[in-house]
């Protein structure tokens, strides 16, 4: 079964082209790694399949389903800097919003739903800061947060875009090996990714994108010199300090 598929994507701004005719299939329980130089199309990718940009395509299929019918099993998390930090919500709360897929909207969380809240919190190492406004958190500690809301929904695909942006080192090392964790129970995880250097560490599969598939298989098959060059405009690129991505 594939997780995702998706057969001529074409999404653009306006008179700019972002993706291009765009064909992939993730296999189901697999880590993918999403890379590509800065304005490859990467978060636009996402969002196209998540349905939050309007996007042209012959299929769209997440866990062999439309996107609006996969919606409760999927957990999307946006890139750091579309998120607004200032929104004042308590670490509990945000967790419990993963529930709301079984809860609906009007019903009050129950004792069950706040104790499955707390054992995925604990589950990322966050279970004491429940009572913390998010926006308090260390960026490390916001990305377990959103980790743990994705938990509590039970997803069975999980969307992260750049999780390791302004994450320290440990909070690095805690998330990749959860999602480690939930691969191996059979779940499918797309990170969008620009530290090449860890790629090959981290990732099943690798899809490298520059507004069309540039190269998609093994790490090691994507990673080559020439490849890297073709998409970077230099063979180097994974030695280089990754730029902040927009
Ligand atoms: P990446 O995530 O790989 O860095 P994006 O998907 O954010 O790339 O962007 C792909 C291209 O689309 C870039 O050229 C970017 O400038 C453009 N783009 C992204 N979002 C918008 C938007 N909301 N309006 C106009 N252009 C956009
Ligand atoms: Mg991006």
């Amino acid at each position: 079964m594939h997780a995702v598929e998706v057969e001529q994507l074409n999404v653009s701004y306006f008179e700019n082209i972002a993706l291009e005719k765009l064909s992939v299939r993730f296999m189901s329980g697999q880590l993918v790694g999403i890379i590509g130089p800065n304005g490859a199309g990467k978060s636009t990718f996402i969002k196209a399949i998540m349905g939050l940009i309007p996007a042209e395509a012959t299929t769209i299929r997440l866990l062999g389903q439309s996107t609006k019918e996969a919606r409760t099993k999927v957990a999307y998390v946006p890139q750091r800097s579309a998120i607004d930090w200032d929104f004042p919500i308590r670490v509990l709360d945000a967790v419990l919003i993963g529930c709301y897929p079984q809860l609906g909207l009007f019903k009050r969380p129950t004792k069950q739903h706040r104790a499955l809240a707390i054992a995925c919190l604990e589950r990322v190492g966050m279970q004491d800061y429940a009572d913390r406004q998010i926006g308090e958190l260390s960026g490390g500690q916001q990305q377990r947060v959103f980790l743990a809301r994705a938990l509590a929904q039970e997803a069975e695909l999980l969307l992260l875009d750049e999780p390791f942006v302004g994450v320290d080192a440990g909070s690095e090392r805690v998330i990749i090996d959860l999602l480690r964790t939930l691969r191996n129970e059979g779940k499918t995880i797309v990170v969008v990714h620009h530290d090449l250097s860890k790629a090959a560490d981290y990732f099943d599969t690798l899809l490298l994108l520059n507004r069309r598939v540039i190269s998609i298989g093994p790490p090691t098959d994507v990673l080559q010199p020439h490849i890297i060059e073709g998409a970077y405009g230099n063979p180097l690129a994974f030695l280089q300090k990754a730029e902040v991505s927009s």
